[in-house]
């Protein structure tokens, strides 16, 4: 099906009411997850409505939690998430450390126990648009890993996002935004549910055999998703769990700690402002010059032209307001399914969705 997005976004906030959350709460999680989708993230969109409605029903997400300074040491602070929505608990981080970046020029901030952060992306951008750099490093836990480390068969990891975002006065910020893995474990759930293969390279059977079968990581014997770019990917992947999870969160992958069906981010984020480093118009210049030339390069064979971090999830985000937001049958049923255990009626849902 094709949806448009605020009818999409006014159906998932009833979702999540019913569920519990206030309308401002539900409201933000509707808006999070429908820009992913915008972006072309279908991973890390409304898809993950299933997930959370049921982390709500067995208590792995307090719906009404907010972020709370544990430690402020000025431009260091250390925030805990209460395993709220991450929608909600990683916004609010990221406003305090917008507030404190102002008097301090940069601040390191942990965020720990937060549920499901989505689209790291969006923080980036929440510090990107007011004119901030921005870094992110990501682990999460709360339930069995499902990458390999490189040259390795069994799960030891997770997908681990990275972000980084450079700021452009009148312009979108530049963001680069990523799982460290071969390919985000969502859209290896999107392949799944859509019954379509992955790109070769990323997953491994059980016999640590190459395959493009989304199933292995769905279903008994269990494959594995590889790193993304070999020793490197995975070298970066290291470093999001133990920054992220080993010192924001002290909660890593390692198998001391609680799995279940739990989907726990906790995320070590730098902010810096240029001005600090008496960076001014000569910085916005390199940034507009370098992105021009990088761009202006010949097209290699098979493409269309050369893009910059950030710039597809522009074009998606374009394409998806104008036509609507596709969502395949089994996603849309999961979450129409989601909706009635949230308790919505037949009826509200038929009205929400006819
Ligand atoms: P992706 O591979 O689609 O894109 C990664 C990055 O590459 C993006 O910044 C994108 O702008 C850039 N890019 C893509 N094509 C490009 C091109 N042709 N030229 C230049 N740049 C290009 O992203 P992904 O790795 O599948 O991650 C998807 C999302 O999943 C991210 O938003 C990430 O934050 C999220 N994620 C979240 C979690 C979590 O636990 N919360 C875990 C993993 C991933």
């Amino acid at each position: 099906m094709q949806i448009a997005h605020d009818r999409l976004a006014e159906f998932v906030t009833r979702i999540f009411v019913a569920a519990g959350a206030t309308e401002a709460v539900a409201r933000e999680v509707a808006d999070h997850l429908v820009a992913a989708n915008l972006k072309g993230h279908d991973s890390h969109g409304v898809g993950m409505i299933p997930a959370y409605v049921a982390n709500i029903r067995n208590g792995n997400l307090q719906v009404d939690a907010h972020a709370n300074v544990l430690r402020d040491n000025g431009a260091v602070l250390m925030i805990d998430g209460g395993f709220g929505f991450g929608q909600v608990v990683g916004r609010e981080a990221t406003d305090l450390a917008l507030e404190r970046v102002r008097t301090t020029g940069i601040v390191c901030a942990g965020v720990r126990n937060c549920h499901h952060l989505g689209r790291i992306g969006t923080y980036g951008e929440q510090c990107g648009n007011a004119g901030y750099v921005s870094v992110h490093f990501v682990n999460v836990v709360g339930h069995p890993p499902q990458v390999s480390p490189f040259g390795g068969r069994e799960r030891r990891m997770t997908t681990n996002p990275f972000c980084c975002v450079v700021p452009r006065p009148g312009e979108e910020p530049l963001v680069l935004d990523m799982a460290t893995s071969a390919i985000a474990l969502g859209k290896v759930r999107v392949a799944h549910m859509k019954g379509e293969p992955v790109p070769e390279g990323a997953l491994v059977d059980h016999e640590g055999v190459p395959t493009s079968d989304a199933s292995v990581m769905f279903q008994e014997p269990f494959g594995a998703l590889g790193p993304f770019g070999a020793h490197k990917g995975y070298g970066l992947a290291v470093m999001c769990e133990l920054l992220g999870g080993a010192l924001a969160g002290e909660w890593t992958a390692q198998p001391a700690h609680p799995r279940n069906t739990n989907i726990v981010n906790h995320m070590l984020m730098f902010v810096l402002d240029p001005a600090a480093l008496g960076a001014g118009a000569a910085f916005q210049d390199e940034v507009r010059e370098m992105v021009a030339y990088l761009r202006g390069t010949t097209p290699a064979r098979g493409f269309d032209r050369v893009r910059v971090p950030g710039e597809p999830e522009q074009e998606s985000r374009a394409a998806r307001l104008a036509d609507g937001i596709p969502i395949d049958d089994n996603s849309w049923n999961g979450i129409v399914r989601a909706a009635d255990a949230a308790g919505l009626s037949a009826g509200d849902i038929a009205a929400l969705t006819g």
